[in-house]
């Protein structure tokens, strides 16, 4: 059914664009938001770890205060699981004298354990917290209102003026619920963070990202449309246009191969970047590697005779320098053989190069200007050199697998 659609799924655009100067957007809604009266945090419980269907050791403590921080006792607190099928022991619980309230939770199943939180004002206003189970990951949120997600640049995007604010994401929507918005943040820090991990980047901040600056952050349009294909659009403005619902397990395997353009444009620095003639098979080979083949899954190619088929009717992979040189050809059958060569050059039983001395290339980047010389350099081995022996090479490597 997505077939006729995954053509267009995971494909770069990258304008050359960069110098324009992006002009202040007139469009966000200019009313002053009104607040909720009411505060709510978590005081202790957040971020724990247990067994699928099991109690957390720990209770989860929310406080309760006014605007000017002074504890709000008997109010209602509203328990919903959102994420990871767990569930609460109770779905309303009551501040005390001192405004704490608390709650056990028994964690469900799969990556994302998110518990909500919310508390509303006699306004009708609402305050909310998230709580999240079996991550290392920091998970803050924050509702936020007045900026823009610009489409190729300058095209400021309509929506619905409720943007999700966390530790390294702005989640913008054309009307997602505020829990999707949720969802998809704390699936986007994840990725980010196993990626950080892979690259061994310590803080975000090696890529730019200031938690106190909500411009530096990534931005990431969630369509509220199953239509909208997934797609980063680099350089000044980065962000990713991704559908917003759908099957969780689909989105969360292309968020991350999105995740994997982000990491990469910003480790080389956006401006960079662009001009740096990075080829989609290398591009497009990282992102469905880390992603373990999302546009293309699964790997097709693992054995001597599915690479000689493959070749008898495919151009060399690294011919391949962008999207449009793959012609009418199926792109899912590129995009897997790209990472199968990105798989090579990492394995150990290939050319045995790590994720340090790809990160070491990204850096390498901003001084020479050309992704072919910085492989090179920081790889040992050229680009023209691979695209001569890679089927050779291929062979080889899976004579030995
Ligand atoms: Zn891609």
């Amino acid at each position: 059914m997505k077939h006729s659609l995954i053509h267009y799924f995971f494909q770069i655009i990258l304008l050359l664009m960069i110098s324009l100067v992006v002009g202040k957007c007139s469009e966000s809604p200019t009313e002053p938001e009104r607040l909720c009266s009411l505060q709510i945090e978590i005081m202790s419980g957040n971020n724990q770890k247990a067994s699928s269907y099991e109690y957390l050791a720990e209770p989860l403590v929310f406080s309760v205060k006014n605007l000017t921080s002074m504890p709000v006792s008997d109010k209602e607190i509203i328990i919903s699981v959102i994420a990871g099928s767990g569930m609460a022991e109770n779905t309303r619980v009551t501040t005390n004298n001192e405004g704490i309230a608390e709650v056990r939770w028994k964690t469900g199943t799969g990556d994302n354990q998110i518990l909500k939180a919310v508390v509303e004002d006699e306004e009708g206003l609402t305050a909310d917290v998230y709580a999240i189970a079996n991550s290392d990951i920091i998970f803050e949120t924050k509702w936020t209102t007045g900026l823009t997600f610009y489409r190729n640049f300058t095209e400021p995007t309509e929506h619905d003026g409720k943007i999700l604010e966390t530790n390294n994401f702005l989640i913008f929507s054309n009307g997602g619920s505020d829990n999707n918005k949720v969802i998809f943040a704390k699936i986007a820090e994840e990725h980010l963070f196993q990626v950080m991990n892979k690259f061994e980047l310590a803080s975000s901040e090696e890529l730019g990202i200031h938690k106190l600056n909500s411009e530096t952050k990534i931005k990431i349009y969630a369509h509220t449309s199953t239509n909208q294909p997934g797609i980063w659009r680099g350089a000044r403005n980065y962000g990713i246009l991704f559908p917003s619902y759908g099957s969780y397990g689909w989105i969360e395997m292309g968020l991350k191969h999105e995740m994997m353009h982000m990491v990469e444009l910003l480790l080389t620095g956006p401006e960079n970047f662009v001009g740096a003639s990075v080829p989609s098979w290398y591009t497009e080979g990282i992102a469905e590697h880390m992603s373990n083949y999302t546009a293309a899954y699964p790997r097709q190619i693992n054995s001597v005779s599915q690479l000689n088929s493959w070749i008898s009717n495919h151009n060399n992979p690294l011919t391949i320098l962008n999207f449009e040189d793959i012609g009418n050809e199926s792109a899912n059958e590129y995009y897997n053989m790209f990472g199968v060569v990105v798989k090579f050059i990492l394995d150990e039983k290939g050319l045995g190069k790590t994720f340090a001395e790809l990160k070491e290339m990204y850096r390498d980047i901003e001084i020479s200007g050309n992704f072919n010389q910085s492989f090179e350099n920081k790889l040992g081995i050229s680009v023209d050199s691979l695209t001569e022996n890679i089927y050779t090479m291929l062979r080889s490597y899976f004579s030995t697998q």
